[in-house]
């Protein structure tokens, strides 16, 4: 199946006027942060409020830190409030290739972390109560090529052998009677597969760390950090500083170049989401009979959810570099959407909103202590819900010299890469060739 030969699109070249901003915002009462004076000596300065800064800033104010968390924007600006809300095990990475590369021992370690931050956020959210409509449908990944069942099967079989994970494969009939569509080649359903309302999670965690006192700066973006008398003076918007005796970036995908030694080792890749009006419910009975979400195969993947009251949430990468118009990615997602559920020409969108994915160059996270002695914690690939939150504990446990910080993550070199202004200028390239393997390999 190409790419690049697409149904017809039903809606021609104009759309109906939509929102850009993501349809999460509007389920959440924004919560009111007082941004306090900044003192000129601090324990922490943490940068950015995503879930990493959050739970980092958590852990570190319990052991009794002066912690401070400056976000260059609102509050979970970020992607920590704009992504689909898929909870899972495991990274970017398959689990294939992460036996194929690094072998059998090292992959079970490193699996083994993916599993244990599945495992804390279901506890973390049902310990503190957070109201973010967790559960667990199972999460079904559909083959876009018939060769991609193969390795869905041997996926299967790592999943069950080493980590005792339920899993059913489907070939092409089992899979269209989950959902009326013929455009994939069957699937694998992944019972731990869970789901959650990310701005609901998000207000859940930032409730903890304000009755925890944590500090917050709103936009105050850090420029600059430089050690000082073996601290750190950090530079922030407003012409102001302060003196940290340790600093953590959490910044992910929106890491500027005021952190030159973090952007050479990542890339930034938009993803943009929209969400539909209601369907309805006759033709949502007819389209899909499965609650789990979905998402396939592809290097452009498309990942989709139906929401309880009948919205759709479709996802997809429809360009590799930032700046693109937003009601041309829109479009290229109805697209998308009608080229997996043909029945779905009238449907009207509601949201079309963007966030930044931050890759690294080997599709797994990283965080530990760049040689100036600052810290980092970033690089989920996409599967950063439960990963940010788990590494966000595991990074301030690490920054504290304890023992829970530790894990195999710390092993692996966090590898430069060749670009060093973002977005490279060999995106677009990078992008068709993607496509190209889509549409051929
Ligand atoms: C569209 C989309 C869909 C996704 N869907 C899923 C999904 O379904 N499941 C999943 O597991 N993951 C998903 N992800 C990934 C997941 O959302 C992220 O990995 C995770 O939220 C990262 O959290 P974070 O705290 O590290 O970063 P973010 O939440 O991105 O926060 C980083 C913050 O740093 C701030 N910042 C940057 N520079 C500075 C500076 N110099 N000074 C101060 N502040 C600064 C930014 O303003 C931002 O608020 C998705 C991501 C996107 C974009």
């Amino acid at each position: 199946m190409s790419v690049f030969i697409r149904r017809e699109n039903p809606f021609g070249t104009t759309i109906l006027p939509f929102k850009t901003t993501p349809y999460w915002w509007e389920t959440v009462e924004p919560l009111k942060v007082e941004n306090k004076e900044i003192p000129t000596q601090i324990d922490v300065a943490i940068i950015g409020s995503g879930y990493t800064g959050l739970w980092a800033s958590i852990i570190l104010k319990e052991k009794g830190l002066n912690v401070h968390v400056f976000e260059a924007k609102e509050l979970g600006y970020g992607a920590s409030t704009r992504n689909a809300g898929f909870v899972g095990s495991g990274y970017k990475l398959g689990v294939s290739k992460l036996f194929k590369i690094y072998g059998k021992d090292k992959a079970v370690e490193l699996y083994n972390i993916s599993l244990k931050a599945r495992k804390d956020i279901e506890e973390t959210i049902r310990k503190e109560n957070i109201d973010c409509g967790f559960v667990v449908p199972g999460h079904l990944v559909a083959a876009w090529k018939p060769r991609h069942l193969a390795n869905l099967e041997r996926t299967a079989e790592l999943l069950e052998k080493y980590f005792s994970l339920k899993t059913r494969l489907l070939d092409k009939a089992s899979l269209s009677a989950c959902m009326e569509t013929d455009l994939y080649h069957g699937g694998l359903f992944l019972a731990d597969g869970a789901l959650l309302n990310p701005a609901h999670y998000y207000q859940g965690v930032l409730t903890l760390a304000i009755n925890k006192g944590v500090n917050f700066h709103l936009q105050t973006e850090v420029q600059q950090i430089e050690q000082k008398r073996g601290k750190f003076e950090v530079t922030l918007s407003g012409k102001k500083r302060t003196l940290a005796s340790e600093v953590l970036i959490a910044t992910n995908g929106y890491t500027s170049s005021s952190f030159p030694e973090i952007q050479r080792r990542i890339i930034p890749l938009p993803s943009t989401i929209v969400l539909t009006e209601p369907i309805d419910q006759h033709l949502l009975e007819r389209l899909i009979h499965t609650k789990s979400a979905v998402y396939d195969t592809k290097n452009f993947l498309y990942y989709f959810r139906f929401l309880d009251d009948g919205k759709l949430l479709f996802g997809g990468r429809t360009h590799l570099s930032f700046g693109s118009s937003i009601t041309e990615a829109a479009k290229e997602l109805l697209r998308s959407i009608y080229m997996v559920f043909p029945a779905l020409k009238e449907i009207k969108i509601r949201n079309v909103w963007e966030g930044k994915v931050c890759f690294t160059l080997d599709q797994l996270p990283h965080y530990g202590r760049l040689t100036n002695g600052i810290h980092y914690c970033l690089g989920y690939c996409g599967h950063g819900v439960a990963l940010a939150s788990y590494l966000g504990k595991l990074t301030a446990y690490y920054l504290l010299n304890d023992p829970r910080g530790q894990s195999s993550l710390l092993t692996l070199p966090f590898k430069k890469g060749f670009f060093y202004k973002t977005p490279p200028w060999s995106l677009p390239l990078i992008g068709l060739w993607y496509r190209l393997k889509d549409a051929l390999f």
